[in-house]
């Protein structure tokens, strides 16, 4: 991956909509995405403060909370050309 990816990758912000491509294909979609803010993620120590996690939340669930993904990578996701 390139630095150039990873900065644009880095623009992402609170509540922006973005599109899941991860591991779980399943999952594969649009979703709100916002810092993770789980115990591990918090500790920031984990990671490393250059791999950035997020939780995605599904705008269309009925339960954003229980279906959320925590812990996503960046690399996971891409912003959604729809924020424009
Ligand atoms: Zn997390």
């Amino acid at each position: 991956m390139s630095d150039t990816l990873f900065r644009t990758l880095g623009l992402i912000e609170p509540g922006d909509l973005v599109h899941y491509h991860g591991s779980i294909p399943s999952h594969h979609g649009l979703y709100l995405a916002y810092p993770c803010d789980d115990f591990t993620c918090a500790r920031g120590d984990v990671h490393g403060s250059a791999d950035v996690r997020y939780r995605l939340t599904d705008p269309f669930s009925e339960d954003p909370d229980a279906t959320a993904l925590r812990c996503v990578r960046g690399l996971s996701i891409t912003r959604s050309d729809a924020n424009a």
